[in-house]
């Protein structure tokens, strides 16, 4: 059984968060700190450690996370200027939370690659 972490408090609201979306199969909140103007992070609501661990079971909340990352960009107003979407996957990708995300970062010109 998977370790929680604090994203799942936060799904559940026990602990504070700019919390910008919420439906039944994922939640999307600000992160705390930000690399970008616009930094938002969309998770599933149930724990799925790394991007390794997802399975067919997971693709509607897969799926979801990058409609509900469109949807949140154009409310941003970011979606025509451009944005990136990031994933980071265990040690080497820097993944630090162990309940996946998405990483919603734009509102300004990004590198090639984010450090
Ligand atoms: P990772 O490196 O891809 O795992 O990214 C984890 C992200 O979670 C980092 O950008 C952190 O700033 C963010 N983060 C960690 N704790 C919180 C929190 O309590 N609220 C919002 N964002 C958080």
């Amino acid at each position: 059984m998977a370790e929680e972490t604090i994203f799942s408090k936060i799904i559940r609201r026990e602990i504070d968060a700019d919390i910008v979306f919420q439906d039944d199969l994922v939640t999307a909140f600000r992160d705390i700190s930000p690399q970008a103007p616009q930094h938002i992070l969309i998770v599933p609501n149930h724990l799925i450690p790394t991007i390794n661990d997802a399975k067919a079971s997971d693709e509607a909340a897969l799926g979801r996370m990058m409609t509900v990352a469109a949807k949140l960009a154009k409310e941003a107003g970011i979606a025509e200027d451009g944005y990136r979407l990031i994933m980071n996957c265990n040690q080497h990708g820097g993944q630090e939370v162990y309940h996946i995300h998405l990483h919603l970062v734009g509102g300004k010109a990004l590198g090639p690659m984010l450090q």
